[in-house]
């Protein structure tokens, strides 16, 4: 049974990680306008900083939270080139998309870096943090993907954030497609500064980022920026002393995003939220493991967030047709970002519940059965190229 409403008439589920299906209310908080300067909107802009720093729990005051515009990767290049100085180096652990775009975002930045690459979907390991790192006293900072949101790993965060503290050096994390479902707590996980986005798992509507730091690390990275707009301290040391953003902030956005985290709130928070997406992807892998599909991943390293499926090898599979198909009935999916091997991804972040799951399941079943694929294995060739993760 569903517990969410359904999208409008006709609008499809999106089952990406982000734009992603939000609710009508928050759709609704945009139907009027803010003046930016206008104490109203100063008021929302303080209740978004202090609701997202409370999300951080009994470590919040040490931190604090600066809302960027643009979306996700101006965010992230934003803390790149704040937090780290000039002369510093930042050690990227990298296996996906995401970890490639940091590395050539340091790199447009002119900031040095590392890189231990893992392919497309292995966990960079704490033990390798802690030899990169004693290996190379040059390197200042570590980039951690906390949800690498192209195969869907949820990467091991704690291993590599107490590798990195025990060696004296700063964590930075995109935590972009996991905060607000995964935990990611000071007190237990140090870090020095995260990003995300709006339209991820708090289930905003695109249009801006946020970076959260320690106050003391926002203060001490005056000077470091390369760019006037995306200078984290000057934006911070504005909304301090103004309460307002330095340059024409999305307005509709943010009230959506207060809608948005006043329903995460409700809903019991970052807990219940990852519930829901844990069950999520729970209905659907198992219905989709039925139906012959196998998932890149092993269980241990599945994501509450999104889930990638290798394609049929079935000679009548064809991914845009399959698309097509689902979308019509509804469903709108992923295509996969694997060099290797074909594949595609199933968000379930978002306005969904099991039982919306539990319909992608059916219609994929259906639409399957259309097509004349009797099973949805891929190929012994794929199986045999899947990389085993040790424990
Ligand atoms: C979504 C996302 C980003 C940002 O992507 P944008 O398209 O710029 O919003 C960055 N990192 C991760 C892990 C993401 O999931």
């Amino acid at each position: 049974m569903t517990t969410l409403p359904a999208p409008k008439l006709g609008e499809p589920y999106l089952l990406t990680p982000g734009p992603l299906t939000t609710s009508f209310a928050v759709k609704e908080a945009m139907l009027r306008d803010w003046g930016s300067w206008d104490g109203d909107f100063r008021a929302m802009t303080a209740e978004l900083r202090s609701r997202l720093l409370a999300l951080l729990g009994q470590d919040k005051d040490r931190y604090d939270c600066v809302p960027m515009q643009g979306s996700g990767s101006y965010v992230v290049e934003a803390m790149l080139g704040t937090f780290v100085p000039r002369d510093g180096k930042v050690l990227v652990l990298c296996n996906g998309a995401y970890g490639k775009r940091a590395v050539e975002t340091l790199k447009y930045l002119g900031r040095a870096c590392a890189v231990i690459d893992m392919g497309d979907y292995l966990p960079p390991r704490g033990s390798q943090v802690t030899e990169a790192l004693a290996a190379d006293p040059a390197i200042t900072h570590v980039l951690a993907i906390h949800c690498e949101t192209s195969s869907g790993i949820l990467n091991p965060v704690q291993e590599i954030a107490d590798a990195t503290a025990a060696a004296g050096r700063k964590l930075l994390v995109d935590s972009m497609s996991a905060f607000g479902a995964v935990p990611l707590e000071p007190h237990q996980t140090p870090f020095q500064a995260m990003v995300s986005s709006a339209n991820k798992c708090i289930e905003g509507v695109p249009g801006f980022g946020f970076v959260i730091a320690e106050t003391q690390e926002i203060e001490a990275a005056k000077g470091n920026s390369h760019s006037l707009a995306l200078d984290v301290h000057a934006q911070w040391a504005a909304m301090e002393k103004t309460g307002q953003w330095r340059f024409t902030p999305p307005t509709h956005v943010v009230a959506a995003f207060i809608e948005a985290l006043k329903a995460h709130e409700a809903e019991g928070g970052t807990a219940a939220r990852g519930a829901r997406y844990l069950k999520n992807r729970q209905t659907l892998v198992a219905g989709m493991r039925d139906l012959g599909f196998v998932t890149l991943l092993e269980d241990e390293w599945l994501s509450p967030i999104i889930t990638t499926f290798f394609c049929p090898d079935h000679p009548r599979f064809d991914f845009p047709d399959f698309y097509d198909r689902m979308k019509d009935r509804g469903f709108i999916l992923y295509p996969g970002k694997l060099t290797a091997a074909e594949s595609f991804r199933v968000g379930h972040i978002g306005q969904v519940d099991s039982a919306v799951m539990q319909a992608v399941v059916d219609n994929v079943s259906e639409v399957l059965r259309e097509m004349g694929v009797e099973t949805a294995a891929p190929s012994d060739a794929t199986l045999e190229h899947k990389q085993a993760v040790p424990a």
